[in-house]
């Protein structure tokens, strides 16, 4: 059954349903789902999992260390009040493609939309971790999309 927002006043009016059609729309997602931000888990063990798990570990600016903490990610996480769970294909360009849907549902006025995800960015040949500076900031951390 399709959850239902509540739409708060100085809030994006943009209803569950739309916001889910905007993603389906996109080439490579085969479904969107709104859920809500408190069902999403943060652990302290899953850096740990990353740091003794993981070739990647330090390699790539969006993976740990240089990610948020699970306490900064639960402060994050409790300041919106939907997100957009996405499924996509598995041949799909997810990143450009959080990126572009993003910017969509921003321009829209839902101006609070950031997007998340898992796994190493591809963006550049070689990824800038000796300047910890990213060359692509505005694209580099989207896979996982959230409105207010
Ligand atoms: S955009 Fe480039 S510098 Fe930024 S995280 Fe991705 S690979 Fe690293």
């Amino acid at each position: 059954m399709e959850r239902k927002s509540k739409v708060v006043p100085g809030k994006t009016s943009l209803a569950d349903q739309e916001l889910c059609d905007i993603c389906r729309d996109k080439s490579g997602v085969r479904d969107a789902r709104i859920i809500c931000p408190s069902d999403v888990a943060t652990a302290a063990w899953v850096r740990l999992k990353c740091q003794f798990g993981c070739d990647g570990y330090g390699q790539c600016l969006v993976c740990p260390p240089f990610t948020p903490s699970p306490e900064q990610m639960r402060t994050v996480l409790d300041a919106y009040h939907r997100a957009i769970l996405i499924h996509f294909a598995a041949d799909a360009d997810v990143k450009a493609t959080v990126a572009d849907l993003e910017r969509s549902i921003f321009l829209r006025g839902a101006w609070k939309t950031f997007s998340l995800g898992a796994g190493p960015c591809y963006f550049c040949r070689k990824c800038s971790v000796e300047d910890r500076k990213c060359r692509h900031p505005e694209r580099a951390a989207h896979r996982w999309k959230r409105v207010e």
